[in-house]
């Protein structure tokens, strides 16, 4: 088997053994990259000369008997709104093209020293404001699985580039469900701890109250094993909790019969594709059949959750975004007529058409005599979200349903399926609950991946992780298909 089609956990336990060499693999990974990449597109950054000198160098320590460390020269692919110091990081935008960070993000930091290797930065839709990975002002990311539709978005570019092993793992950002869609749609494993979890110092934000770190993997392990290294409290990070991170890897130990699903009615609405829902319903079996206890229940105000999301992340993205001016960052447009004609041509100039739609709109929102009327009304009905699911936690541990309603859609279908796509994930962002995205199936015919997705209480991420990874190894020969990667790179 080629190295780069390893699992995280495969990988440290046969580096740890000394079986293969860190070289090695990210030199697969490379010859990979360059047989698909010109095809699926996953990347905007390829960090070859810096990822080879220091997986020797990982080598070399390993070869004198040095300490390994717990990442011991994983390689690993990183969203390009996350910081990292002296490699450009543009949030797929052209305000940002020629902007490298003086500093690391602290989970870049944290990767670093547990020995982590960065592959390369990964596309994604501009400012993570997107569904499907085509708003990036560089270009578009392919689906592995059919690279006629998209993979999800907005962090398009690591579902991809893990689905087509063109990294072992990789970094995301979910505002309102950029790792679950993308893990959905590339079919493999995306987790989005409890906000405050994971510090988001360094991370170029969308709309804070929303946006948290995730992470996209092959399997629910290896997610975990990330977990372990990149969770909990950092000082640069106000938002960042002080709660105790466990071994997550641990939590993969036990079984679910203790376990109570709660299956909100709302997640198989009309809207839901019936290839999904046959799946999702399948994988709801295998969960009866391990021994957890399923029942229906239900989040009364879930209908309300994307009109809520786009009010406030709006908002927050026309306030996070002001800081893009041509002063300190990335582009500025010359030939100007005084500072404020600078910013002016720079912005516009900067941004594409979905960041300033977003800006103007959540400008008018804040503006005086609108903020009453959408962004506190908003913030109202987050709160009643927010009580659906404390109410429905009351009497169950996890709640299941679909990652999205829909299939992956083909490249170009519009924004009627991105606001589809977002419906049933956008729901936890607004409450902060920890939630994660397991394949469970493919649609006949066509053999496109779908997503189950898992949500828990706060900080009860064990009980997610111990939920997928019992119902990973039921579908253990679903997941053993990978995406067929013959195809020929698409002309220019
Ligand atoms: N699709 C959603 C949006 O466009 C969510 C994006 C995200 O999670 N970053 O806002």
């Amino acid at each position: 088997m080629p190295l780069n089609e390893l699992k995280v956990v495969d990988y440290l336990e046969m580096v740890k053994e000394r079986k293969i060499s860190v070289e090695q693999v990210v030199k697969d990974i490379f010859s990979q990259i360059d047989k698909v990449e010109p095809t699926v597109k996953a990347y905007l950054y390829l960090n070859k000369e810096g990822a080879l000198s220091e997986a020797r160098e990982m080598d070399r320590r390993i070869k004198e008997g040095q300490r390994i460390p717990p990442l011991a020269g994983l390689p690993i692919a990183i969203k390009d709104n996350v910081c990292t110091q002296g490699i450009e990081t543009t949030c797929a935008s052209r305000i940002l093209k020629g902007f490298i960070p003086p500093y690391d993000a602290t989970i870049v930091k944290k990767i670093k020293e547990a020995g982590g290797i960065i592959i390369g930065k990964t596309n994604l839709d501009e400012f993570a404001m997107g569904a499907s990975t085509e708003n990036s002002a560089f270009h578009a990311t392919f689906n592995p699985w059919d690279i006629t539709r998209v993979p999800g978005g907005s962090s398009g570019g690591s579902g991809a580039a893990v689905a087509a092993d063109e990294t072992l793992i990789a970094l995301g950002t979910d505002t309102g469900g950029s790792v679950r869609l993308p893990a959905s749609f590339c079919g493999i494993c995306g987790i989005k701890p409890t906000y405050g979890r994971i510090s988001r110092y360094g991370v170029i934000s969308y709309a804070s109250s929303l946006d948290h770190v995730g992470i996209l993997s092959k399997s629910i392990k290896d997610g975990a094993q990330l977990m372990n290294i990149i969770c909990g409290y950092d000082s640069h990070d106000s938002t960042s909790s002080e709660v105790t991170v466990p071994n997550f890897l641990l939590s993969c130990r036990e079984g679910i019969n203790d376990l109570k699903f709660g299956i909100p009615c709302e997640f198989f609405s009309s809207e839901v594709d019936c290839r999904v829902r046959e799946r999702v319903k399948g994988a709801i079996e295998k969960i009866s059949n391990l021994g957890g206890k399923v029942e229906e229940t239900s989040l009364h105000h879930l209908e309300y959750a994307v009109p809520t999301y786009r009010l406030i992340a709006f908002a927050e993205a026309s306030s996070s975004l002001a800081r893009f001016d041509g002063v300190q960052y990335g582009l500025r447009i010359d030939n100007n007529d005084d500072l404020e004609d600078m910013y002016l041509k720079t912005r516009g100039k900067g941004f594409g058409t979905e960041v300033l739609q977003r800006i103007i709109m959540g400008t008018y929102i804040l503006s005086e005599g609108n903020y009453e009327d959408y962004y506190l009304k908003a913030q109202k009905v987050r709160a009643l979200i927010k009580e659906d699911f404390d109410h429905a936690f009351k009497k169950f541990d996890l709640l299941v349903g679909p990652t999205s309603p829909i299939l992956p859609f083909k490249i170009g279908a519009g924004k009627k399926d991105t606001l589809l796509a977002d419906a049933y994930t956008v729901p936890g962002n607004l409450a902060g609950l920890p939630s994660l995205s397991l394949n469970c199936g493919f649609s006949k015919n066509d053999n496109l991946p779908i997503g189950l997705q898992i949500i828990g209480r706060v900080f009860e991420e064990e009980k997610i992780l111990r939920a997928a990874y019992n119902l990973e190894v039921a579908l253990e020969e679903v997941n053993k298909i990978r995406p067929n990667l013959s195809f020929n790179p698409i002309p220019n």
